[in-house]
């Protein structure tokens, strides 16, 4: 049996189009999910859209267009910006599907026969665009939302209750036997501080709105819509309707989202959890955000830059590459076209680009694009099997930046190992035939590692140097078990190709 290994990110609003922010998101989660498949594991990929929001309903009515309308041509734009960043899920779950709506149904009718739902009476301060309420002493010294900067409104309504304080206490003692429940450390120590705070019961559903899932024993009151949109992780892997797939992916190993949420993720989800009987997941991740010039890249805040012309100028997976690689997982990191040009010239262009042309040139020139066999083990193929041995256990453990400085430590010494065994002037020798077979092999195949190693990051720069190297077979088929060991065979050749990192201007 395979191991498996299921991973999801937040799913989003659809009032606003995806950002840098949210891509940051994606396109990290992917690069998790492709690193995973690539170590073996079989793996489910979960992405989706968050439909239930009033401010959606909203949006729609501003338009002038019917909800479910507007959401499905809001699922257009936001699968056709995954896809353009080579984001590949393997679902995508949106709330006002059926097969999501079932699945809260029967989640909701499961607490509350466990008795974990009562009726109680409820009012306070409740911002709309935060889709929570706020107790005085969270707003701001203007009584505002300190998100939003909005007066939020009063609400004052009968409601359904989740009884959330009971699980104060077994959320603690969860969080303290799991210490990688909640990664990274800080946001386990910030969740820690609020259960010790003591939690109040959660307001779950909301009368008179008809814009979400109804609540199964009162017709007159849908869900509050993080408790809806929190069970798509269920309702993704078939928790109400498909047994199989539910046994082989529940629990969730990672659920990957932004640090701003993590309350919703690590306190209500596994508390909802333990209600319903259900195993919690095995690591909540809070990510940071992209910051750009300082600023959050956010949907609510309107400084959000447009993703789409980003793509256009700059390239989908020139992006992924800088996000992937100066952004530590789990910290803030920031953006800057300077600096994305910096890192693109410096690290693709010059040292991967550049290793790769001068490699292929010398195998063309002096072998006729064939590569024999190598009798030289040395510090290339030496720092080759370091550099794998220790990009694995990183990336294990989610350090994606330290992975990837870990692989062009390969590029690195490739780039040196030509300027030391000048294998220009190994060709004018004869007595140098053997060596210079063994330098421009261990060339190519410290080059084949390397781009298997990139692969997740750039799926689609990789491939390409992959068959200018000379391979036929796809990146997503190979194991990082058998990388060290499936050596460029003697007699293999080589193709010719365009630079894949032409340098930018
Ligand atoms: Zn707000």
């Amino acid at each position: 049996m395979k191991k498996t290994f299921y991973i999801t990110t937040a799913i989003d609003y659809v009032n606003g189009v995806p950002h840098l922010g949210t891509a940051y998101e994606k396109i990290t989660a992917d690069i998790i999910n492709r690193f995973k498949k690539l170590a073996g594991y079989d793996t489910h990929f979960l992405m989706g859209n968050d439909e239930h929001s009033q401010n959606v309903f909203k949006k729609a009515q501003e338009l002038n267009m019917d909800p479910v309308k507007y959401c499905d041509m809001m699922e257009e734009k936001f699968t056709s910006a995954w896809g353009r960043l080579n984001v590949k899920f393997d679902d995508f779950i949106r709330t006002t599907a059926p097969r999501h709506k079932k699945t809260v149904s029967a989640f909701l009718q499961k607490i509350y026969d466990n008795g974990d739902i009562f009726k109680g009476y409820y009012e306070g301060f409740y911002c709309v665009s935060c889709e929570r309420f706020y107790t005085e002493k969270e707003l701001d010294e203007n009584k505002n939302c300190p998100v939003h900067n909005t007066k939020p409104e009063w609400i004052k309504e009968e409601n359904w209750f989740f009884r959330l304080s009971k699980y104060r206490d077994p959320l603690l003692e969860h969080i303290e036997k799991n210490p990688r429940f909640i990664r990274p450390e800080i946001r386990k120590n910030e969740i820690v501080n609020v259960l010790k705070e003591g939690l109040d019961d959660l307001s779950i559903s909301r009368a008179g709105s008809t814009w979400g899932v109804q609540i199964p024993w009162d017709e007159n009151s849908v869900t509050y819509v993080w408790f809806d949109a929190l069970i798509n992780y269920l309702s993704g892997i078939g928790y109400a309707n498909d047994t199989e797939m539910y046994e082989k992916f529940w629990p969730a190993n990672i659920h990957y989202i932004g640090k701003d949420i993590t309350r919703f993720h690590c306190i209500y989800w596994p508390a909802m959890l333990m209600a319903a009987g259900v195993d919690l997941p095995e690591t909540i991740f809070g990510h940071g955000f992209i910051m750009q010039s300082g600023a959050k890249l956010s949907k609510s805040s309107g400084n959000a830059m447009d993703l789409s012309t980003m793509i256009d100028e700059l390239g989908a997976e020139p992006l992924r590459f800088y996000l992937a690689s100066e952004v530590t997982l789990g910290q803030d990191g920031d953006f800057s076209v300077e600096r994305f040009k910096e890192v693109y010239n410096s690290q693709l262009a010059n040292d991967y680009g550049n290793l790769l042309n001068r490699t292929l040139t010398m195998v063309d020139k002096y072998h006729g694009r064939v590569v024999y066999k190598s009798s030289l083990e040395d510090e290339l193929t030496k720092t080759v099997t370091e550099a794998v041995k220790k990009y694995y256990e990183l990336f294990e453990d989610l350090r994606m930046k330290e992975a990837i400085q870990e692989a062009f430590r390969i590029i690195t010494e490739g780039n040196l190992y030509i300027d030391n065994n000048k294998p220009w002037e190994l060709a004018k020798d004869e007595s140098s035939k053997e060596k210079l077979e063994s330098v421009l092999h261990n060339l190519v195949d410290a080059l084949r590692v390397f781009t298997i190693l990139l692969y997740p990051v750039m799926p689609e720069k990789t491939s390409e140097a992959w068959r200018q190297l000379g391979f036929h077979n796809e990146l997503d088929t190979i194991l990082y078990e058998k990388i060290l060991e499936d050596k460029t065979p003697e007699g293999h050749t080589t193709e010719k190709g365009s630079p894949v990192f032409p340098r930018m201007e």
